[in-house]
């Protein structure tokens, strides 16, 4: 790679739970809550020099619930509303796999469902992400795994899901809302 060529630092963020009120498999515009303070953290981000980055499990779509066109219609939607406070066009990462359930061609063991890192890799190489100046924002515990599997330095986990006893709390910080993340 040509070495004058700027990594960017991403702030990787999963979706339901962390930008949309997590209500279960939502996939309507009419059902996409946003979480207090996400406009403002994104922002906050993109001036300090942070490209958002998206990384969302999706096994609604293994699950037969809704279809990819429907997740990104949806995300289509999500990205007016951004656009419409000034945030930057956010790349997504998303798995529509599921290993046993559904019974369609996403039901399958794959590399991308967290905690699996692979929409993790997939963004480091496509949009030349330094991921070790990183940060992951999430609400489920194998968010903050499938970042550290794929190296990323820096974790905030919003509370709520329970944490497991033998969980890796190395640079991760807790917090009770997006208002107390800053760069
Ligand atoms: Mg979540
Ligand atoms: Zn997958």
């Amino acid at each position: 790679m040509n070495p004058t060529v700027k990594k960017t630092r991403a702030l990787f963020l999963d979706r339901d739970g962390v930008i949309n009120v997590d209500k279960g498999y939502v996939y309507q515009f009419e059902q996409f809550d946003f979480v207090d303070g996400i406009f403002e953290l994104l922002l906050r981000f993109q001036k300090a020099g942070y490209l958002p980055v998206v990384v969302t499990n999706q096994s609604g779509i293994a699950r037969g619930m809704y279809e990819v066109s429907d997740f990104k219609h949806l995300m289509n939607k999500v990205q007016e509303v951004f656009t419409s406070k000034g945030i930057v066009d956010v790349p997504v990462y998303f798995c529509p796999h599921h290993p046993d359930q559904g019974d369609g061609k996403f039901t399958v063991e794959c590399q991308c469902r967290k905690p699996k890192a692979g929409m993790f890799y997939d963004a480091v190489a496509e949009l030349n992400i330094d991921v070790e100046n990183s940060i992951m924002i999430g609400d489920s515990w194998r968010d903050i795994v499938a970042a550290q599997t794929a190296s990323v330095s820096k974790h905030y986990f919003l509370r709520g899901k329970p944490i497991p006893q033998n969980a890796d709390m190395t640079n991760v910080d807790i917090v009770e809302g997006l208002n107390e993340i800053q760069p």
